[in-house]
């Protein structure tokens, strides 16, 4: 009896508690008035709460604008706690960037706060349409941790590709991207000469080109990116970077896949020969998530400059 005591408490202490969401993003100064809060660069796990992503916040004279609001309820309250380390203003503002779950899954948390929720028009339809498949997704990979998350698109909305909105002081450009998922927007600062690019710029992790993505519009709007000549640059993952190291990690792989992969296609290549050929990357494989990704982005772009 003793031993099998001793054996159930040694057991015990090796388990991880249950349900243990153990991850606390923590924010960092950016610029003047900017702080960006950098998540991990792995999957959605109950731990991160699906902050699997780097989100921005920027405090002004009449409250914090939120630049994306996080995966889940849970995670939205992570945010918040996050922010609160760095001000007592409240949250006035959400402005989303995107459609994907962590951009936006968080609005309902702070509009329940008395937070206006910004976007695009475009991005807004966008989170519509995707929504099921993402709470769908987000049910595996979080389970019990999604509880109490309604998806809740931006109600505040602009038309166009690109919107201008001031807030105590502090200005921020939406600029549409359309490269991750269609209706993608990036922000651009321009007092502190800051981009929080969304889903447009990965750095520390290689980006994905998902079914629904566009590398002819992310060549395009990482050129768009470059020409602001951002100082800093809070991508939608991995750590805050300059140009340099954005051009390197995203804007040189666009350019890969447009002008290499892409006129592969439009060449009429074999698409089998030209991913062999293009398969060892030293360039990028340092990445995390390189060997999960990339075949399959040659695939999506190769087939996306292939169209008529
Ligand atoms: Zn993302």
């Amino acid at each position: 009896m003793k031993l099998i005591r001793a054996l159930l408490l040694a057991l015990v202490a090796v388990l991880p508690p249950f349900a243990h969401a153990d991850y606390q993003p923590v924010a960092e100064p950016v610029a003047d008035n900017v702080y960006a809060i950098v998540g991990p660069v792995g999957q959605r796990s109950p731990d991160n709460d699906g902050l699997n992503a780097t989100f921005a916040f920027v405090v002004t004279d009449a409250g914090v604008i939120l630049i994306d609001s996080g995966a889940s309820r849970k995670g939205a309250e992570k945010l918040a706690a996050a922010i609160r380390k760095v001000t007592a203003k409240r949250v006035r503002w959400v402005v989303n960037t995107g459609s994907q779950d962590h951009r936006w899954l968080g609005n309902d948390y702070f509009a329940e706060r008395g937070a206006d929720v910004l976007a695009l028009t475009r991005t807004a339809a966008s989170q519509a349409r995707y929504a099921e498949q993402h709470m769908l997704g987000l049910q595996k990979l979080l389970g019990a941790r999604l509880d109490g998350t309604q998806p809740m698109p931006a109600m505040h909305t602009s038309d166009g590709d690109r919107a201008s909105l001031t807030l105590g002081g502090e200005t921020l450009e939406l600029i549409a991207t359309d490269a991750h998922f269609p209706g993608d927007a990036m922000v651009w600062l321009p007092r502190q000469r800051v981009a929080v690019t969304g889903d447009l710029v990965f750095v520390d992790r290689l980006l994905g080109v998902l079914p629904w993505s566009s590398v002819k519009n992310g060549q395009r709007a990482f050129q768009a990116l470059a020409a602001l000549q951002p100082a800093r640059i809070v991508p939608g993952h991995g750590r805050v970077c300059d140009l340099a190291q954005a051009q390197r990690e995203t804007g040189d792989y666009y350019d890969f896949l447009a002008d290499t992969i892409g006129k592969a296609a439009q060449d009429m290549e074999s698409m089998a020969d030209t991913l062999a050929k293009y398969a060892d990357l030293p360039q990028f494989s340092g990445l995390e998530n390189y060997a999960g990704l990339h075949k399959a982005n040659m695939n999506r772009a190769f087939t996306e400059y292939e169209a008529p």
